[in-house]
């Protein structure tokens, strides 16, 4: 049965959320850490916060060659987040040609399978639509 405390907990795990370092406000995503990459402050009690889902391509490979189950080609990119925090991630909804270093993405975060109980979660990037 669900109750409403498990249900908070996957409502702002659907969110992206990012820490920021209270000292020089570096922001580590997906995980909490407990040292600061950027000022080296630690140990650090990072605040979590909801982050925008915009960023924009840093770099990008295109996958041709992948395991069966894969659709190809496939693009991968390094995405730095509005807040500055960058993440890995496939681009989907998306023409090769429209991608290059700069190319504004919108992260989608979504269910992948639920087991035991635990929901897990994934996020891609599509070109972004809304502003
Ligand atoms: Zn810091």
């Amino acid at each position: 049965m669900t109750t409403p405390h498990q249900w908070r907990i996957s409502e702002s795990n659907a969110k992206l959320i990012g820490y920021r370092c209270p000292k020089c406000s570096w922001v580590s995503f997906p995980e909490k850490k407990r040292a600061c990459k950027r000022c080296g402050s630690a140990p650090v009690e990072m605040m979590g916060f909801v982050m925008k889902p915009f960023g924009k391509i840093v770099s990008f490979v295109v996958q041709h060659r992948l395991p069966e189950g894969f659709e190809t080609p496939l693009p991968l990119a390094i995405i730095e987040f509005e807040e500055g925090a960058r993440a890995a991630g496939h681009i989907i909804d998306c023409k090769l040609e429209e991608l290059h270093v700069g190319f504004e993405v919108e992260a989608e975060y979504r269910i992948m399978y639920e087991e035991n109980g635990l929901t897990m979660y994934s996020y891609k990037f599509k070109p972004r639509r809304s502003h």
